[in-house]
């Protein structure tokens, strides 16, 4: 039998890119997933040659170029850039909020005549108010950029992806909405954004190149639970409430749920990512996959497309864990849970689950190229 110097629980992009800097050291690994595939959140499947993304759409982008230039290294990434439409009752805007959707919401041509209209309608929030704070959302994003943006592009999203009124909602969710006085749908503000060409499976597969791993293989009902005898070193990037038992109590998530199908189309959408604003469409966004990695007229290469409904759902017993719920309690327990995690010998807890943060793809990388001594 061997014994490794680190197993792995979890073969994420946490685990994943660990297994890569151990492997660059010498050090020998075995990396579990409890999923009939490796990747975690991240991986894709091929669905009509094209790429679907299985837990949600995701878009790598960051400004730290040791970060950028590290997953090149990988991969190449392609040139996507992330700019979602907004579809609002049938009438189209572009996201994020600039020079384009303020000409599309009011006509206006210049960046003094969009301030003017944004701050016309600031003002009357203001006024509505009568010298007392915002004490809900609804009232915070009025003040901030007035009313006819906050109910065309924010309110009834904002409900359908929280599942509260807005009015129910705490202010302090949103202390910025940025607008853009100049024609720029770029959704980041970051220096990089790409997607890996051919697929997030590619990152995986060359950050797991050479590295053992085992898929199918729940470390809590498996015998590497009693991991000591298999490595010296546990990196785990599990549940934090589910390690320890639930034994302080279970932490709630927030999750998505998908409705994937294939339109017999090849450009369904004409972008992969379109928001629907309103209650009249019960999901969130539509997802045209193809869009990621396809562009011009290779579109019309695949005579098919592939495209997901997301809805935003309760979290219930067996789904897939996606948003830490950043309320007091959930807050609190995480905290207690750390506290346990810290004192926990020869352990690393890491990556989304392990911490209970929402963290990016970027941020999460850059932790594990941060450990000092692996
Ligand atoms: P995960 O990818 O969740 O990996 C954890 C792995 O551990 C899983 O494979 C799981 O099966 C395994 N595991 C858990 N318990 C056990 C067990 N008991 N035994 C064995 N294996 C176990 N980031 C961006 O930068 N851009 C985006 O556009 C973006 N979009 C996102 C959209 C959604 C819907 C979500 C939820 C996240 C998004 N993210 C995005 C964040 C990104 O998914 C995370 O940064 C990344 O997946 C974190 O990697 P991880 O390894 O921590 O977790
Ligand atoms: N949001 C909105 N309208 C949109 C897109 C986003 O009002 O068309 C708000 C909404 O409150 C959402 C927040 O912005 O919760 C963050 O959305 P984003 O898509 O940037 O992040 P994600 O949902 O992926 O965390």
């Amino acid at each position: 039998m061997n014994h490794y110097d680190y197993l792995i629980v979890g073969s994420g992009l946490f685990g994943a890119t660990f297994a890569y800097r151990a492997k660059q050291v010498g050090k020998q690994c075995l990396i579990i997933d409890k999923r009939p595939h490796l990747g975690g959140n991240i991986y894709c499947e091929k669905i009509e040659g094209i790429n679907v993304h299985k837990y949600g759409a995701h878009i790598f982008h960051t400004s730290n170029k040791i970060i950028w230039d590290f997953v090149n290294s990988i991969v190449e990434f392609n040139r996507y850039t992330n700019s979602p439409i907004a579809n609002y009752k049938g009438k189209l805007y572009n996201l994020p909020f600039n020079m384009n959707t303020f000409h599309q919401m009011w006509g206006v041509r210049t960046p003094e005549e969009a301030k003017a209209k944004i701050e016309e309608q600031r003002q009357e929030a203001i006024k509505a108010l009568n010298g007392k704070e915002p004490q809900n959302l609804e009232e915070q994003a009025i003040t901030l950029v007035g009313k006819d943006i906050f109910e065309i592009l924010i309110k009834e999203y904002t409900e359908k992806q929280w599942g509260r009124k807005c009015m129910e909602l705490p202010a302090f969710i949103i202390k910025r909405l940025p607008v853009r006085m100049v024609f720029d749908n770029n959704y980041f503000n970051d220096k990089y954004q790409g997607i890996p060409i051919g697929g997030y499976n590619k990152l995986i597969e060359g950050l797991l190149e050479g590295i053992e791993s085992k898929t199918c293989t729940d470390f809590f009902s498996s015998e590497y639970k009693n991991w000591q005898k298999y490595a010296d070193k546990l990196v785990y990037t599990g549940a934090i409430d589910e390690y320890f038992g639930y034994s302080l109590g279970k932490l709630d998530w927030r999750t998505v749920s998908f409705k994937t199908r294939i339109e017999d189309i090849p450009n369904y959408q004409g972008n992969a990512v379109v928001n629907y604003t309103s209650h009249d469409k019960p999901f969130t966004r539509v997802i045209e996959h193809k869009h990621f990695e396809i562009f011009g007229q290779e579109i019309y290469d695949f005579p098919k497309s592939v495209v997901s409904e997301e809805y935003s759902t309760e979290y219930t017993d067996g789904m897939d864990p996606y948003y830490p719920v950043n309320d007091e309690r959930n807050n609190k327990l995480a905290a207690q849970y750390r506290q346990l995690a810290e004192k926990e010998k020869n352990v690393i807890f890491g990556g989304r689950l392990g911490q209970y943060k929402y963290y990016d793809m970027a941020p999460i990388i850059e932790q594990v190229l941060n450990f000092k001594n692996i």
